[in-house]
């Protein structure tokens, strides 16, 4: 998406190998026209599925999670951090392996918003490792609930999640992906279908 990848030309901020800041416009904050732009992009990519709920994980997926929500008409359920598993009575759990905090947690959803009724598309800011994606993967298939696929602004392509999850026949669409990028350089997108 032209629209994202001149953004993060601008704003983004590289810092060392792998970490790309864009916390001016994206996760901290956040420009909301240009979510406009990001969700109406998913709607398009996705508009053959019947989507009925959108999820993602706490916390910074929540603002791109709740436009795209909007366009497609349903209500965004996210997955929560937890110390304590059984909080709220029955939930589905998995763990999370931080790309960012390099710590593991379980995330936890309630059973009474997501089951086998449900069409699920994942949204999420970023994809790297695909710990994150992975880890809603298994609460969608603990629910019983399909899965449409999932809808990621900034791929890392560079980094091992994308591939790993498409290769177990999820439909992945991102937005923008990174092919390489450094502090000295910038960074550099992938062409269309070039992986
Ligand atoms: P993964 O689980 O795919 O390794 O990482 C995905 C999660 O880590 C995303 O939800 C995002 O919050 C965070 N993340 C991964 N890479 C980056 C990055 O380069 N920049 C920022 N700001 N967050 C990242």
């Amino acid at each position: 998406m032209r629209l994202l990848e001149e953004r993060i030309r601008r704003d983004g901020i590289v810092r060392g190998e792998d970490v790309l800041k864009v916390d001016s416009f994206l996760n901290h904050q956040m420009d909301v026209e240009l979510f406009a732009e990001m969700g109406k992009e998913f709607k398009r990519l996705f508009e053959r599925e019947e989507i009925t709920k959108i999820l993602t994980i706490e916390a910074s997926g929540i603002g791109i999670a709740c436009v795209a929500a909007q366009c497609f008409g349903v209500p965004v359920v996210f997955a929560k951090k937890s110390k304590t598993k059984n909080i709220e009575g029955d939930v589905y759990t998995s763990k999370v392996e931080s790309f960012t905090h390099g710590r593991v947690y379980d995330i936890i959803v309630s059973k009474k918003f997501l089951g086998p009724e449900d069409k699920v598309l994942l949204i999420d800011d970023f994809l790297a490792n695909g710990a994150a994606l992975m880890g809603l993967i298994s609460l969608v298939w603990e629910s019983g609930a399909s899965l449409a696929g999932a809808g990621i602004c900034i791929e890392k392509a560079f980094q091992p999640g994308g591939e790993r999850i498409r290769n177990m026949g999820v439909r992945v669409e991102s937005l923008a992906r990174v092919k390489c990028m450094s502090e000295e350089t910038g960074v550099e997108f992938c062409k269309e279908r070039e992986v």
